[in-house]
């Protein structure tokens, strides 16, 4: 039985988008996930938390706060913003969905954080901010292999 928990609280900067992934890369090594599953996280981690900065915190700069629990085999994920917030959820998650088509966005952020991750949900109030939750099983470690 293991759990653990990690939280980091960040100014949106673009420069700590690279730092925000690899501590979260980090903290689940005891889960001895494979390359992919580093990867997986990685870049899900890296869409939540640049959406933090793009919208967000679009014109300004805010407080960004991941939260990582481990549980058994299982990685639990929340990316938290207290920014602009998201109108129309349904919408924003629909692949190709960009409010920023003028700064060559492709809208597949959240469709990446689906893809790459087991479960995923998104809760968002306009104008108070938004949460991303996110989780992923890792395969348990085979003994005497
Ligand atoms: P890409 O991620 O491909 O660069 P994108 O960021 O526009 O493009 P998504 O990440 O899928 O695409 O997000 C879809 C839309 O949801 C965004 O265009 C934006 O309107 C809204 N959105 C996403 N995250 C946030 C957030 N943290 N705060 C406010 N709005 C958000
Ligand atoms: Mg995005």
């Amino acid at each position: 039985m293991s759990k653990n928990y990690l939280k980091l609280q960040f100014y949106s900067y673009p420069r700590n988008q690279a730092f925000a992934r690899d501590a979260v890369a980090a903290f689940c090594l005891e889960l001895n996930p494979s390359l992919s599953d580093i990867s997986d996280v990685k870049t899900a981690v890296s869409e939540a938390v640049t959406n933090c900065t793009v919208h967000a915190y679009k014109d300004n700069c805010g407080m960004v706060t991941v939260e990582c629990e481990i549980e058994d085999n299982k990685l639990h994920i929340k990316v938290s913003d207290q920014g602009a917030g998201i109108a129309d959820i349904k919408k924003a998650v629909q692949p190709f969905y960009t409010s920023l088509p003028s700064d060559e966005r492709s809208g597949m952020g959240f469709t990446i954080m689906q893809t790459f991750m087991d479960e995923f949900n998104v809760e968002s109030v306009k104008g108070e901010g938004t949460v991303v939750y996110m989780s992923k099983s890792f395969k348990a470690e085979v003994e005497n292999a």
